[in-house]
């Protein structure tokens, strides 16, 4: 019995002709003695009758020995669903198949949890799921995310192709180099104590590809990073990655529109409007207390350095004499935030190492705060001038340097948000995505414990040009080539026109990051060398595939999008990996296990 139409195939102009459906018993309910099985398949899902009467009795016992998720064949004929029972919810609701062969392909035990009915789905433990991931695939849900998922990978393959670019496969055994995230390493069998690393990109390789001559190189790269997981991030991972040589900033601005726009459309049959907006850096931190913004709504932060820089209010003057800012948010309509939600916002004053959180609740037409009593009327009416202070308003105040107090209210703001949006005094279009460019990053930051500076970005990225001289003179001012993609506060991917000069790139590394120079030719004296041989200018950008695609689905967890996920521990609950291996391995290996800690 071999299918001759899928299950989201068959309308009422099939009526009357002969079908052959294979699938999945999604239900089976037994009414007035008859047996209506859905068959379910990839598709859809099509009714399917079996009539005592009509049918042998052991066709007729076969089917009533069907439970959920067998894997059945059914033929019969299309025909009309008896007046009033049609079904408008699913494209097949108006036929029914009157079976008179069944095939049992395979049966299935009872499931550990049922799949098909969305609403009960929706409260199955995740840890369940993973162990299960095959019964969850089957959910409508999870089939819909892999099916966009492919479509925008194969979009994205043909845009590329269109534009001249090169997919080019990079070694996923590569050697360690460690100067960002923690690596995967794997032991070498062949070369004793000497170990391959999983990339974390493959940056190195498509900057060679570059001095390669390949000119423009893409690739949906595998990338690994072996660091504690955090909320949404998986070890291994995918990039839409790419690499070009002879270009400017703008022109991988304008190759990134094009992308996203032909991806929304494909995705989502939106069109998205560009160019997009552009912030510089230090305007997204001043303004939103963040590196990717949220633009979608105001809560905007405002500073308050000048009006406060003589203030009776010690906590304010003396962060500004210690070189700091004061900076506040109107968090309108939430005076009448609970304890429990202001102590929320305390701890994330606190998590970025400010002692407290000062604020005002204006309530019943008065300022109530410990704090208002410090403040002069000048300062009184400068606050309520720059912040338009009304009835029922929170403003919230962060004292602090520069880059601290704004993360501080940053957080704040995207809490505010929550609360408001809870409340429903918040409302965002779920169609409504704000894309903006975030430029002009500072090159390094500086690391107090370590007290040296460290690329911002990664090492590899170009100084502005005329910044150059700086990078020894006054590292802080300089800026890098460097650019991050934003869509509604969430980071998409970022990028930089690279070094490709030899002697700027050993600058950096050795007088800048300060690593030792036989550390530097051991890591990257081969690039350093190849760049000596020709290096064309060039750039290029990674967004990350999963969290795009969460986007597009607007899935709770990249986990949703991504077929085999790990946890957040990193293990694999279906293959249960990873796991334990034989003591012959590990002397293959070279290796010894010295001690296992029990959990
Ligand atoms: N390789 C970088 C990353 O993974 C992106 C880039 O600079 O192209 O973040």
């Amino acid at each position: 019995m071999k299918r001759t139409h899928h299950c989201n195939e068959l309308r009422a102009a099939h009526i009357g002709r002969s079908a052959t459906l294979s699938g999945w018993v999604h239900s089976r309910r037994d009414l007035g003695g008859l047996i209506f099985i859905d068959i379910r398949d990839r598709e859809g899902r099509t009714q399917t009758v079996f009539d005592p009467s009509k049918l042998p009795a052991d066709l007729f016992n076969r089917a009533s020995s069907l439970r959920s998720e067998c894997v059945v064949s059914v033929s019969g004929l299309v025909r009309a669903r008896p007046a009033g029972t049609n079904n408008p919810k699913i494209p097949t609701g108006e036929i029914e198949i009157a079976a008179d062969a069944l095939e049992v392909l395979n049966m299935a035990e009872p499931l550990p949890f049922p799949v098909d009915d969305p609403e009960t789905a929706r409260t199955v433990n995740e840890e369940l799921r993973l162990q299960y991931r095959y019964l969850d695939l089957r959910r409508p849900e999870m089939l819909r995310n892999l099916r966009i998922r492919s479509k925008v990978a194969t979009a994205t393959r043909y845009y590329f192709d269109e534009q001249g670019f090169l997919e080019v496969e990079t070694p996923t055994l590569f050697k360690s180099t460690p100067e960002g995230a923690r690596e995967f390493l794997v032991p070498s069998r062949l070369h004793p104590a000497c170990f391959y690393a999983l990339p974390q990109s493959p940056q190195q390789f498509k900057q060679i590809l570059m001095v390669g001559g390949i000119e423009k190189y893409f690739q949906l790269a595998r990338c690994y990073r072996d660091e504690d997981l955090r909320a949404d991030r998986q070890p291994e991972f995918t990039q839409i990655d790419l690499e070009m040589s002879f270009i400017e900033r703008e022109d991988i601005y304008t190759l990134i529109e094009g992308l996203l726009k032909r991806i929304w459309k494909t995705a989502l049959g939106l069109d998205i409007p560009t160019p997009f907006p552009r912030l510089c850096f230090q305007d997204a931190l001043n303004r939103f207390g963040a590196d990717k913004p949220d633009t979608r709504y105001g809560l905007e932060l405002t500073d308050f350095t000048e009006e406060f820089r003589a203030s009776k209010f010690k906590v304010f003057s003396g962060a500004i004499a210690a070189g700091g800012v004061v900076k506040a948010l109107n968090a309108k309509g939430l005076a009448d935030a609970t304890q429990g939600q202001i102590e929320t916002m305390t701890e994330y004053a606190k998590s970025l190492g400010a002692k407290g959180l000062a604020y005002i609740k204006v309530e019943n037409g008065e300022w109530k705060s410990p704090i208002v009593k410090f403040f002069n009327d000048a300062e009184k009416a400068a606050l309520a001038a720059k912040l338009k202070i009304e009835e029922g308003d929170l403003i919230l105040f962060a004292a602090d340097q520069w880059l601290n107090a704004c993360e501080i209210l940053g957080k704040i703001r995207l809490y505010c948000a929550d609360v408001l949006k809870a409340r429903g005094k918040l409302a965002l279009d779920p169609n409504r995505f704000d894309f903006l460019w975030v430029v002009d990053f500072p090159l390094l930051a500086f690391d107090k414990e370590q007290n040296r500076w460290y690329s911002s970005h990664h090492p590899f990225t170009a100084p502005v040009a005329e910044d150059i001289p700086l990078l020894t003179a006054d590292p802080k001012k300089v800026r890098g080539q460097h650019y991050d993609i934003v869509v509604n506060g969430v980071e998409l991917g970022g990028g930089s026109i690279r070094i490709h000069q030899p002697e700027v790139q050993k600058l950096v590394f050795e007088q800048v990051l300060q690593i030792p120079p036989d550390m530097v030719k051991a890591r990257f004296g081969y690039m350093l060398e190849a760049f000596r041989y020709g290096a064309p200018p060039h750039g290029g950008i990674a967004l990350g595939f999963d969290r795009l695609m969460a986007i597009l689905c607007g899935a709770p967890s990249i986990r949703d999008v991504i077929a085999f996920p790990k946890t957040a521990k990193g293990t694999d609950l279906m293959t249960d990996s990873p796991a334990g291996v034989e003591a012959r391995q590990l002397r293959e290996l070279h290796l010894e296990i010295k001690a296992v800690k029990k959990e």
